[in-house]
């Protein structure tokens, strides 16, 4: 009895920890709420302690189309999804979920962080933030986890990068092949419009 009692409370602690590391990475409420099995409103207590302001309220992030809208987009996703699903194959069943996924975005940040400055950009809160937000990476981890979004190799320069499952060949393109740059110097995705636009004016874009 005491010892299942002291083993309760070495839980409740771990998870504390595991909470206030994923806030202070920028994690909202509901999701520290769902990843370390606290209440909402005590996930809530300790955002404010750490933050000293309430949460941001609204919606999390929710857009299945997210790894397409852009390349760079897809770029970050498939970097940060990369690392979890390696370091997934390395742990064991009991290290699986939320230490890996920390694990996997804090080292998703030191790749970023040693991009150009031109890659990394300030966002909209002034701070120089990862792009790929962590609310945002838990999304995208559900999205690969019940299979909405695959990995896929490039066979001409063998990255792994992500596609949605079962939508047409513009969603499945690779961000570092299948790319042309505006003349704002922006790297766009080769869709089927540009296509158009090439066989008309017979330019091809490299
Ligand atoms: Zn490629």
């Amino acid at each position: 009895m005491i010892r299942l009692s002291f083993d309760s409370a070495a839980n409740f602690g771990n998870d504390l920890i595991t909470a206030e590391q994923l806030i202070r990475l920028g994690a909202r409420p509901p999701i520290v709420s769902t990843l370390c099995n606290l209440s909402r409103k005590l996930a809530i207590r300790i955002y404010k302690n750490i933050h000293q302001h309430a949460p941001k309220q609204g919606m999390l992030p929710y857009d299945t189309s997210w790894i397409v809208r852009s390349t760079a987009n897809n770029i970050h996703a498939s970097i940060f999804l990369g690392i979890r699903h390696d370091l997934l194959l390395l742990s064991s069943p009991a290290d699986l979920s939320t230490c890996t996924f920390i694990t996997a975005y804090q080292l998703y940040g030191r790749v970023i962080a040693k991009t150009p400055p031109a890659h990394n950009k300030t966002y909209q809160d002034g701070s120089q933030s990862i792009p790929l937000d962590i609310n945002r990476a838990w999304f995208l981890s559900r999205q690969l986890d019940t299979s909405d979004i695959q990995f896929k190799t490039c066979y001409r320069c063998q990255a792994r990068y992500l596609g949605i499952k079962n939508l047409p060949t513009p969603f499945y393109q690779c961000p570092i092949c299948d790319v042309w740059t505006d003349r704002s110097g922006r790297r766009r995705w080769i869709t089927v419009k540009s296509q158009m636009t090439n066989l008309k004016t017979n330019k091809t874009f490299g």
